[in-house]
């Protein structure tokens, strides 16, 4: 919101032409409605990678990565006409967080969520949507991973390992590469 300043100045003249008897300054601060201004990219882009969406919303992962690949000149539009399931299951190796159940199948996304794990009090909406870019990249982009990196050093989106710990600026660097890398 921004505020205009409109100045109002007076000058009261005296009786006499010659002679200015006193001046009057009035400063009136008028708010003026003003549309509010939409979010550029890399300020959206903050909030997201903040962590800053309804983290409980499995389809608020899908719409992030959506509009990422779209900010990166990919048009991944075509998935939307496809079913979208992104759901609670139960997989025999209890420490997967999430899967990419039809990485295999273009036609179908479906995204197998371990929500105990998922939704441990230690990982944040940012750790969450770094692991659902990393299902995405499975399912949507075929990507596999790319295990020739360790966990303690992971210079690639597609690393299997988890990053709770994973910055602002480092998950924002790691998505840029996976998406120019294609
Ligand atoms: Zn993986």
């Amino acid at each position: 919101m921004k505020n205009f300043t409109y100045t109002l100045f007076f000058i009261i003249l005296g009786c006499t032409p010659e002679t200015i008897l006193e001046e009057v300054y009035v400063y009136v601060e008028v708010p003026v409605e003003v549309e509010p201004e939409e979010p550029t990219v890399e300020e959206l882009r903050d909030t997201y990678y903040n962590g800053e969406f309804n983290g409980a919303d499995y389809y608020e992962y899908f719409k992030i990565f959506m509009w990422e690949a779209k900010n990166y000149g990919l048009d991944l539009d075509y998935t939307l006409e496809y079913p979208i399931i992104i759901e609670p299951r139960t997989h025999q190796n209890p420490n997967w967080v999430a899967w990419a159940k039809e990485r295999d199948n273009d036609k179908k996304i479906h995204i197998g969520i371990n929500t105990e794990l998922f939704f441990s009090v230690s990982r944040s909406n940012r750790a969450r949507l770094y692991i659902m870019f990393h299902e995405f990249g499975h399912d949507i982009l075929n990507l596999p991973h790319f295990s020739t990196n360790s966990c303690s050093n992971i210079t690639h989106l597609m690393n299997p390992c988890g990053r709770n710990d994973i910055g602002v600026d480092e998950f924002k660097q790691l998505v840029k590469e996976l998406f120019e890398g294609l």
